[in-house]
């Protein structure tokens, strides 16, 4: 563990609050591990939502039509970046885990968290459509989210009244992380800690300093191997059919997202699948 570069991309306005005691809690831990962390404060450093022309230096290729993705591309490509997605840029690239602590908002991250991904996930520097899940650029790479809510577990079952975690999870992390090829850890979940009495927060705190002790060695979350697809717009990146067929036999859906109609397989997105599991994508 030791010399490993850990980046923390924390999103909450309260040092008092349970996602700082979460984050202090990974920095102490990390460090004693030898890693180096470095905590992106996004609060603290006022950093902008929205991906706007602000983003780039000099001229624009198109000013009639201001396409930011395609800008930005170019901007990265000749060093135009503004200097804060820039050092974001830095930080991700020495990055060799990326853990992203913020409070759920609205079943996804709060919007200066979603900033971050828009403008920092550059295209070309995070992704291109050559390299893209397991091709991905950052496949060498670990992320996970590690986040509280406002509700507890029981409300985010598949019978709760809020419907799959599962399914809440899978945006973010097959069309964010996995997107741009990170190895996805389980996400660590602090159920409704405002709700909580303290010695059960004070055991959520014990728990993730327990796993962060073996979070090197842990086993990702499984998705769909892109060799299951047709990677090409003729065939418009679809399954397979040979996959299709021999997925016929199995009981569930091969992901949260690529069910094919069947149920979906249990916690795909909160649990990593061991490698000899019947549900397991073959590689
Ligand atoms: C715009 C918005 C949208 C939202 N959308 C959703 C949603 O879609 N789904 C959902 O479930 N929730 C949602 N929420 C709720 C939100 O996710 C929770 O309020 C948040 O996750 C709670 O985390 P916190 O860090 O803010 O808790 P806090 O309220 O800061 O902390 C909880 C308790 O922990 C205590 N604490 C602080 N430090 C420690 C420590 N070291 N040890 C022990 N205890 C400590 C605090 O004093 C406090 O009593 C939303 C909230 C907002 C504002």
């Amino acid at each position: 563990m030791a010399g490993r570069n850990v980046l923390i991309v924390y999103a909450h306005q309260s040092p008092a609050s349970f996602n700082a005691a979460v984050r202090d809690v990974a920095v102490e831990v990390l460090e004693q591990q030898g890693c180096r962390v470095v905590v992106s404060d996004l609060y603290a450093m006022n950093f902008r939502a929205s991906a706007t022309s602000q983003d780039i230096k000099g001229e624009l290729k198109n000013p009639e039509h201001f396409h930011y993705g395609d800008e930005t591309m170019f901007a990265w490509q000749e060093g135009r970046l503004s200097d804060d997605i820039t050092q974001e840029h830095r930080k991700v690239e020495e990055a060799e885990l990326i853990i992203f602590q913020f409070p759920m908002y609205w079943f996804s991250v709060p919007a200066i968290l979603k900033g971050w991904l828009d403008r920092v996930l550059t295209q070309g520097f995070a992704f291109s459509l050559e390299k893209m899940y397991n091709n991905g650029i950052f496949k060498h790479k670990k992320a996970m989210l590690s986040f509280s809510t406002g509700a507890p577990e029981s409300m985010f079952l598949p019978d709760g009244i809020n419907g799959d975690i599962n399914v809440t999870l899978w945006p973010l992390q097959n069309g964010v992380l996995h997107f741009c090829g990170f190895q996805v850890l389980a996400p660590q979940i602090f159920w409704a800690p405002t709700f909580s009495p303290p010695q059960v927060r004070e055991a959520m705190l014990g728990a993730w300093r327990a796993r962060l002790g073996g979070l090197w060695e842990e086993t990702p979350l499984t998705f769909a191997p892109s060799e299951y697809f047709d990677l090409s717009f003729q065939g418009g990146f679809r399954l397979r059919s040979e996959v299709k067929e021999e997925r016929s036999e199995h009981p569930y859906g091969i992901t949260t997202g690529h069910h094919l109609g069947k149920p979906l397989p249990p916690n795909n997105q909160t649990k990593a699948t061991p490698p000899n599991d019947k549900n397991q994508p073959k590689h």
